[in-house]
């Protein structure tokens, strides 16, 4: 536990100067801290900015502020923002971070009382809130232009840099693997093109860009204590993107019946009915804005992310495992193995899950023509 918490503390603008501070969630960028204040009914989270991932903490925090701003505005019509919006405390030097004399960069955030994250979706309610969560997340972020956002990393969900790493990391074999690989990388040689596709149609204007949060895990939303979707948390990664990329990043988990390192990739099964509540959750709050192009490019989003996941591991792997934190020998090729066994799973399943896509898609028309007749 880090010695200096008081000082860090004091610099930001709250108030009480008697605090109680643990470590806090379970999240695998940032270091999180609760910071309970005593008597004073406001406790924060201190958070200590993973700033080997995030390089420019100026441009992350400047994001950080104008979305919030945004939604909050938005929110404000109708429910309660400060519930519903994350808010970020600045300091006594007016910025919204601050580096300590270690260089690490702190920022601070008012806790969100009687919420609950969860890892793992387990119920056909969580997954409809998970989609109502992150479709609403896009809705009330649709009139804001991505272009003022900094990419705060730059090419994350582009496949075309994720394919040129992965060239890399063969061409330089740092490790010697590249000839137990061979099966994998035919693999993914032989749907690159495919999956470029989103790229593609984003680059010829077919699909808009738009601002997006992708890192759409279940944990990184907050229910309230009746299980309802209260606030989208962990904004960091939010960039500008396609709607494709968080729909297909939130189905990779919700879908899969198993790990995402499961070494056992019979058991890696779909799990339709959360696929259809999440489904049904997402379009109910994207159906005002998402145009017939987005809807057509949410099943490429279902393929692509499992797919660059892989592509991922296996970069990993061949580089000597530098990048992701393994716990055994081989465990970034597991990893790959299990994506490209869930990769496989959704292709054959793919008429059922466009059917599904569309079928709800229909329904809500039906509904809203039959609400205004
Ligand atoms: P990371 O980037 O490391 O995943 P997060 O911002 O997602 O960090 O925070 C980690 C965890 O802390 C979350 O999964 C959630 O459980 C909890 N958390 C984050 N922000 C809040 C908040 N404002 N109120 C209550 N809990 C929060
Ligand atoms: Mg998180
Ligand atoms: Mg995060």
């Amino acid at each position: 536990m880090i010695n200096n918490v008081p000082n860090i503390i004091a610099q930001f603008n709250i108030q009480g100067s008697d605090f109680k501070v643990s470590p806090f969630g379970s999240g695998h960028i940032n270091d999180t801290y609760l910071v309970k204040t005593l008597g004073l009914g406001q406790d924060y989270l201190l958070q200590k900015i993973n700033n080997y991932v995030f390089k420019d903490v100026k441009g992350l925090m400047d994001n950080m502020v104008y979305i919030t701003h945004h939604l909050k505005q938005k929110v404000a019509a109708t429910g309660n923002p400060d519930k519903e919006v994350l808010t970020f405390i600045n300091c006594k030097n007016g910025k919204y971070y601050y580096k300590d004399d270690d260089d690490n960069y702190w920022r601070m955030t008012c806790f969100l009382q009687n919420t609950k994250s969860y890892d793992m979706v387990t119920t056909g309610k969580q997954a409809q809130q998970g989609g109502i969560a992150f479709g609403r997340f896009q809705y009330l972020l649709c009139d804001m232009k991505p272009d003022l956002l900094v990419e705060v990393i730059p090419d994350f969900l582009n496949i075309e840099h994720r394919l040129a790493q992965l060239t890399n990391a063969i061409k330089n074999d740092k490790v010697g693997r590249l000839k137990e690989v061979l099966p994998e990388l035919q693999f993914i040689k032989s749907r690159a093109d495919d999956m470029k596709l989103l790229l593609q149609w984003g680059r010829e204007g077919i699909l808009p860009l738009r601002v997006t949060h992708n890192d759409t895990k279940f944990n990184n939303i907050l229910l309230d204590e009746h299980g309802n979707i209260q606030c989208v948390i962990d904004l960091d990664t939010v960039m500008p993107g396609y709607v494709a990329y968080d729909f297909g990043d939130a189905i990779r988990s919700i879908i899969n019946t198993a790990a995402e390192d499961e070494a056992d990739l019979g058991t890696i099964l779909l799990d339709i009915p959360l696929f259809k509540k999440f489904t049904r959750g997402y379009l109910s709050q994207t159906f005002s804005f998402l145009t017939g192009n987005e809807l057509k490019s949410l099943m490429k989003g279902i393929l692509l992310l499992p797919y660059m996941q892989a592509v991922r591991f296996l970069t990993d792997y061949l580089d000597g495992d530098v990048y992701y934190k393994t716990r055994f020998a081989g465990h970034n090729l597991q990893r790959t193995l299990a994506q490209m066994q869930l990769l496989k799973m959704l292709e054959l399943h793919e008429d059922k899950l466009t059917g599904i896509i569309e079928k709800e898609w229909l329904l809500l028309s039906n509904n809203r023509q039959s609400d205004g007749a």
